[in-house]
């Protein structure tokens, strides 16, 4: 899931997905899978060849009608599902990891993520994850209750609790209905840390931890081919949502590092997004993303100097047009607050409920 940025005209993010099979490198190929979602169109599901069969990187939402096109995707392609050794997860979000659990369960897939994959779907694997994801992390930092983002309460107000707008709350019950249904909970066979290379499409890929946008965000470096799978970590045209809603304190700086880590990578030529058209510039567009952030942030600090004090809602006000008011903007106005308020630019106080930003004097 990705949040659309402020302009109108259709992104290249946006667009449909196409039955199309594209070659975007030997042994690469790009299908795409139909995910209607706010901002998003298509999900691409990269398809790894060698000589044991096919990976899939990505293989789009659960439920029935996206497995129909992952088949009918890898039948262009001259595969079976049966013919898909391994699966490869970016993140945990739905529009990425759907058909892992069916490739897995029933064809025997291997599924690779991040050590740190988890999911809000199953509570008990919650329970069993947040100890990883909260490792090294201080204690006093908010941490994702078990049981999913539904009914918890905010951070930043008490008079509510998280729920998404109704078409994208109608999207996740379809989802964790279809989950229980159709689709297994991913449960990850191989579970790589950052720099553990992975041999795929005869090519040795550098798996790189990238959080920001999940926590347990993977992207894959071929530096012999120059190639990056970036997943939702850097996308063409939009930015990715950051979520002030997770483990860990400062999910904005660990974004921000993530993104200077893939900046900093050596001979990359392509980049290969989660969502919209290959790109060559990763360096720069990881900059440009940057560059975004750092905007809001100083829009930010100009409110904070012109009203004094101000609650999440208040300052999302200000970040985003009406039209995208609500959690998911506050939930990343958030973000941003706290990243402020680490490098000790403002503080917060509780105000009955509601926390409030004021710049330090
Ligand atoms: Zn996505
Ligand atoms: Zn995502």
């Amino acid at each position: 899931m990705a949040a659309p940025t402020t302009d109108r005209p259709r992104r290249q993010e946006q667009e449909p997905a196409s039955t199309e099979i594209a070659e975007m490198a030997p042994g690469i190929l790009r299908a795409q899978l139909p995910i209607s979602l706010p901002g998003l169109g298509h999900v691409n599901c990269y398809l790894l060849e060698d000589e044991r069969g096919v990976t899939v990187v990505d293989p789009g939402l659960p439920g029935p009608q996206s497995w129909r096109a992952l088949v009918a995707r890898l039948k262009s392609a001259g595969y079976r599902p049966q013919n898909v050794h391994t699966v490869v997860v970016t993140h945990s979000h739905p529009d990425h990891f759907g058909g892992a659990g069916m490739l897995r369960d029933r064809y025997g897939a291997e599924v690779i993520s991040h050590r740190s994959f988890r999911t809000w779907f199953d509570a008990a694997e919650e329970e069993e994850a947040v100890d990883d994801a909260t490792e090294g992390t201080d204690d006093t930092a908010p941490k994702v209750e078990a049981g999913g983002p539904f009914g918890r309460q905010l951070p930043w107000r008490a008079d509510t609790t998280f729920r998404p707008p109704v078409k994208r709350r109608l999207h996740m019950l379809v989802w964790r209905h279809a989950l229980k249904r159709f689709v297994r909970t991913p449960r990850p066979t191989r579970r790589v840390d950052d720099a553990e290379v992975v041999t795929l499409a005869r090519r040795e890929w550098v798996a790189l931890h990238t959080p920001g946008h999940t926590n347990d965000h993977l992207c894959l470096f071929d530096p012999a081919g120059g190639i990056v799978l970036s997943g939702d970590h850097v996308l063409p045209t939009i930015t990715p949502h950051i979520s002030g809603l997770v483990a860990g304190v400062d999910p904005l700086n660990a974004f921000f590092g993530s993104l200077d880590k893939v900046a900093a990578l050596n001979g990359v030529t392509l980049a290969l997004p989660a969502h919209g058209l290959p790109f060559t510039d990763l360096a720069g567009r990881a900059q440009e993303i940057r560059d975004h952030h750092e905007e809001r942030l100083d829009t930010l600090r100009a409110a904070a100097r012109e009203v004094g004090d101000g609650s999440v809602e208040e300052y999302s006000h200000q970040l985003f047009k009406p039209r995208s008011w609500g959690q998911m903007a506050e939930s990343e106005t958030y973000a941003h607050l706290e990243h402020l308020r680490e490098a000790g630019e403002v503080t917060s106080r509780d105000a009955g409920g509601t926390l409030r930003y004021a710049l330090v004097e």
